[in-house]
């Protein structure tokens, strides 16, 4: 599938069994895991939550979510079963780095070069976008929306995401169908 790339989101320790782990984590890293192994012609892009440790969107800071994926720290590092699939930089996009801005979406991160999302994916001719990761109710969302936005084709893989909340993330899935993001 020369045409098509997946988008891994947030597979971060503090949103697996850190200080934000979520419901249906260890699942969605196993059943990603699978899918990479399944799927070894399709490019992987990751995205990482990184942020400094005064960063706003935590409570301490006036934000809402306590001290998550702070530069550096294990929280912030991609799980160990993924890490080998990260070994390309110019695909790795790191989002929340300024201390004043909250940024969900993966498709506002840069990789280590400065390069948008969409710049890349252009660049490597990418038209589908398979997209994972946690959660689904917020960072997963944001970033899916986006690349709708700028016109790529979103699918969205149920089996690999993990979620804040239940009905939370029911919801969301079910907005994102209606916007015209494909659910497998
Ligand atoms: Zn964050």
């Amino acid at each position: 599938m020369k045409d098509t790339a997946i988008i891994v989101v947030d597979m971060l320790y503090d949103f697996i069994d850190g200080s934000m782990a979520c419901l249906g984590a260890d699942d969605a890293v196993a059943n990603t895991l699978a899918f990479l192994k399944s799927h070894r012609d399709i490019p992987v892009i990751f995205v990482r939550d990184n942020h400094p440790a005064n960063h706003s969107s935590f409570k301490e800071f006036g934000g809402i979510w306590p001290p998550h994926c702070v530069q550096g720290t294990h929280g912030a590092a991609i799980h160990k079963d993924l890490a080998p699939f990260a070994d390309d930089e110019g695909l790795i996009f790191y989002k929340g780095e300024n201390p004043a801005v909250e940024q969900y979406s993966g498709f506002e991160g840069r990789n280590e070069a400065g390069q948008g999302m969409g710049e890349v994916l252009r660049l490597m001719e990418i038209d589908n976008v398979l997209v994972c990761g946690i959660a689904t109710e917020y960072c997963v969302r944001n970033t899916a929306e986006d690349l709708l936005k700028d016109g790529f084709k979103v699918t969205i893989l149920m089996d690999c995401l993990a979620w804040v909340d239940a009905d939370g993330h029911k919801k969301a899935l079910a907005e994102m169908e209606n916007e015209g993001i494909r659910l497998i």
